[in-house]
């Protein structure tokens, strides 16, 4: 057995979030495994900015409650226990309710060395009126 101390928790860069939001590495598979696992804090309304995964990304609620949307579609209220599956290439945003924070899990795999895409593609900030609409 063995027990690990999580390393410092990051702070989201305002590039890529609206608000305030607080990441926790927890995985980071050894080549071959590619895997990255992070759980991801948002205080109520943060999210992040429009964006899409190369290899695509789980997520799994586990406090609070949260919104998701992928482009084109509805926002879609999320709760503990829900997964939320993003294809490769799919553009969405995840972040927390108005009024209340929300936590999840983070599964994403790195590119394999010499992959020209980038590993996230990050676009527009959401915008109030885009989170307000649901
Ligand atoms: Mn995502």
């Amino acid at each position: 057995m063995e027990v690990e101390r999580v390393q410092a928790t990051v702070k989201g860069p305002a590039d890529w979030f609206t608000g305030d939001v607080w990441i926790d590495g927890l995985a980071r598979g050894a080549e071959p495994s590619r895997v990255r696992v992070s759980a991801v804090h948002f205080t109520p309304s943060a999210r992040t900015a429009w964006h899409s995964h190369s290899v695509g990304q789980t997520l799994y609620v586990t406090e609070g409650r949260g919104l998701v949307q992928s482009r084109g579609g509805e926002i879609i209220e999320i709760r503990p226990g829900d997964l939320v599956r993003a294809a490769g290439g799919e553009w969405h945003w995840h972040g927390a309710a108005p009024d209340h924070f929300m936590t999840h899990l983070s599964v994403t795999e790195a590119l394999a060395p010499g992959d020209p895409r980038p590993e996230t593609d990050w676009g527009e900030h959401v915008t109030d009126a885009e989170y307000n609409r649901g």
